[in-house]
């Protein structure tokens, strides 16, 4: 093989693993904002059971504000029962005394109903609350670890240019340099590639010519696919 052809190889290998580390390096805070948007359905569900805890705590309210007026009621009719001296009046007014104590107790009953409720949505928040604390750790965990891996591919990535100047040192052709250049991204990294036995140049999968192979074969010359033009070596 060329020597040319080894240390473009060489290069190409090293442009590769530099274009999978920058790759990698700009999905890493990609998937950290994905991992941060897992916390979102617990914190939604959080917040839900708040807001229905709240509501309920807003009907037992109401519930108590109802019973109270019902209880000044009652007063108010028994100081006007004790007061009066009409029997007629005195049954009336005991009866709306009655009427209203009745009241009193469906109200109470539908407090007590309302309290239970709302201990099964304090629950609930708490579930919620665990729930997000458990998701968080995960979440936490997760982005810790893919700023470790971040912070390694930085170390490898400079790692990886500076064998690439050593490259670009060894090959020494600034022409040939440039051809592979612009092949390698044309060829999406695939700038020198195998040619078959069956003459196949394996960037475009186009059977190059006899006399292309030929060259390829002697190495005499640097030998081009005849279809994507990448640099073919047998
Ligand atoms: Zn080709």
């Amino acid at each position: 093989m060329r020597e040319d052809v080894k240390q473009l190889l060489a290069l190409q290998k090293t442009d590769q693993r530099i274009q999978a580390l920058e790759a990698e390096l700009v999905r890493i805070p990609k998937l950290q904002e994905a991992a941060k948007e897992r916390l979102a359905n617990d914190i939604a569900a959080l917040a839900t059971a708040k807001s229905n805890n709240q509501a309920k705590e807003v009907e037992i309210k109401n519930v108590e504000l109802d019973i109270g007026t019902r209880k000044n009621s009652i007063d108010r009719l028994k100081i006007q029962q004790f007061e009066t001296k009409k029997n007629e009046e005195y049954t009336k007014l005991g009866q709306e005394v009655i009427r209203y104590e009745a009241q009193v107790d469906d109200l109470e009953t539908r407090e007590l109903e309302l309290m239970e409720v709302a201990d099964g949505l304090r629950a609930k928040i708490a579930e919620a609350d665990a729930s997000l604390a458990k998701t968080q750790g995960f979440v936490d965990e997760e982005i810790a670890e893919l700023a470790t891996r971040a912070t390694e591919r930085k170390a490898e990535l400079a790692e990886a240019k500076a064998t690439r100047e050593a490259n670009v040192t060894d090959l020494n052709d600034e022409d040939l340099l440039d051809s592979y250049l612009r092949l390698f991204n044309k060829r999406e990294g695939q700038a020198i590639v195998k040619v078959t036995t069956e003459r196949s140049c394996t960037s475009c999968h186009v059977q190059v010519t006899p006399a292309t192979y030929a060259l390829a074969q002697s190495g005499s010359a640097i030998a081009n696919c005849d279809n994507c033009g990448a640099i073919v070596f047998p």
